[in-house]
């Protein structure tokens, strides 16, 4: 249970009821309860122009707009956008640039954000600067007249880095930029960015906020009407917008993200320290660790520290493939924030791309493995792992 402020656009109640309630009303004609899957594409206008709040459903459909709202209200922002895909999403923010641009951004951003941008955007003649958001010095330095947008993501993937939200709201205000965090992986009952300064929040939806790894999708999340305006002519212009199956599915999993982030937190807790005292482990990257170089940022910054930790096996590149491909409960897959746990290597997998001598100079090692802690028992997962330590290492 938290005690979070809690107050969104004039609704007080707790995070905890907004995540349930928020957007939704049961259904004026028929009292159900759920918000309907709303399978339609056009809508009846009584004169040209006059109609009921819709038109088309890539405009807008209403089963879109109770999931709208509901993220709005939950990432205590006024205004929501959904999208096909997190990509979608970073996309559409990017959509407000124009040539000539520049954008700054962490150089451990997702690897979907740096390739948008060095392959998509540069060929539109929008540069970027990669830089290590956690040295600010070095993010005023990135600065130009030009740049109109600074891109932040914390916790990072997979060393979980975490950056100051407000401390760099600040830098790229101060040169007239707007700030966008990507709020993925804390999700909005662990971190508001919008009540630390930033402008917009980018999620991707497959995550926890669906939760069950059965849908994809995104959403920007902003607390500025004109802002909010720009967004959604792109995002009706370029019509990456998901269908109302898929936001019912997530509009499901917002109800239960309070619940299920409190599992995945006291889970990943226990097993960050439990690894930690492992000999067959070198290292365990978790926020939540006094060990943690961002510890103290995270404790101020985030109300608990989430389900996602890395960790480097005592071991080479083999032994890491060997540990995740022997675990059972934990599932080797991409992805993460679903209930199940996930397991993968990122030297090996996710990062694979970069050259090896820049991976490792970024600190991520042969034996680094990254885990999605669910919600299963964390006993099961212990006694996984320590069997998979067992077939690798012996
Ligand atoms: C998955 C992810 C994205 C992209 O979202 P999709 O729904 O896969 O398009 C963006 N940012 C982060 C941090 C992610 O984990």
């Amino acid at each position: 249970m938290s005690d979070r402020p809690d107050e969104s656009d004039g609704d007080d109640r707790r995070f905890e009821t907004r995540a349930i309630h928020a957007g939704q009303e049961p259904d004026p004609e028929t009292g159900a309860l759920m918000t309907p899957i709303h399978a339609n594409s056009t809508y009846e206008q009584d004169a040209p122009g006059d109609h009921r709040g819709y038109e088309y459903s890539r405009t807008g459909n209403p089963t879109r707009t109770d999931l709208e709202a509901n993220l709005a209200s939950l990432e205590a922002g006024s205004h929501a956008r959904c999208f096909s895909s997190g990509m979608g999403a970073i996309n559409t923010v990017l959509n407000l640039l124009s040539a000539g641009d520049h954008v700054v951004a962490g150089d451990d951003v997702y690897g979907g954000t740096h390739r948008i941008l060095t392959q998509v955007y540069d060929e539109y003649d929008i540069d970027t600067t990669f830089v290590d958001t956690t040295d600010h010095d070095a993010v005023r330095a990135a600065m130009r007249d030009e740049t109109e947008l600074v891109w932040v993501e914390t916790p990072t993937n997979p060393l979980m880095n975490v950056n100051d939200i407000g401390a760099l709201a600040d830098i790229a205000h101060e040169g007239d930029a707007l700030c966008a965090v990507d709020n993925t992986f804390a999700t909005p009952y662990l971190q508001r960015p919008l009540e630390h300064g930033a402008d917009i929040v980018s999620q991707s939806l497959t995550k926890y906020l669906g939760g069950h790894s059965d849908t994809i999708g995104g959403a920007l999340i902003v607390d500025d009407e004109e802002l909010d305006e720009r967004l959604g002519f792109y995002q009706n212009s370029v019509g990456a917008t998901p269908g109302p199956f898929d936001a019912f599915l997530v509009l499901r999993g917002t109800k239960t993200l309070p619940v299920r982030m409190d599992r995945h937190c006291e889970n990943a807790m226990a097993l960050a320290e439990w690894l930690e005292g492992h000999d067959a482990v070198d290292r365990v990257y978790y926020p939540g660790l006094e060990s943690h170089p961002d510890h103290e940022l995270a404790a101020e910054q985030m109300d608990d520290f989430g389900g996602m930790l890395s960790f480097e096996l005592d071991g080479t590149l083999e032994e890491a493939s060997t540990v995740v491909s022997e675990t059972e409960v934990f599932t080797l897959a991409e992805s993460l924030g679903g209930v199940e746990s996930l397991i993968e290597q990122p030297a090996a997998m996710t990062h694979a791309a970069i050259p090896r001598e820049e991976r490792l100079a970024a600190g991520l090692t042969d034996g680094l493995i990254r885990v999605s802690v669910g919600i299963e028992h964390v006993d099961d997962m212990k006694a996984d792992l320590q069997a998979a330590f067992d077939a690798a290492l012996s």
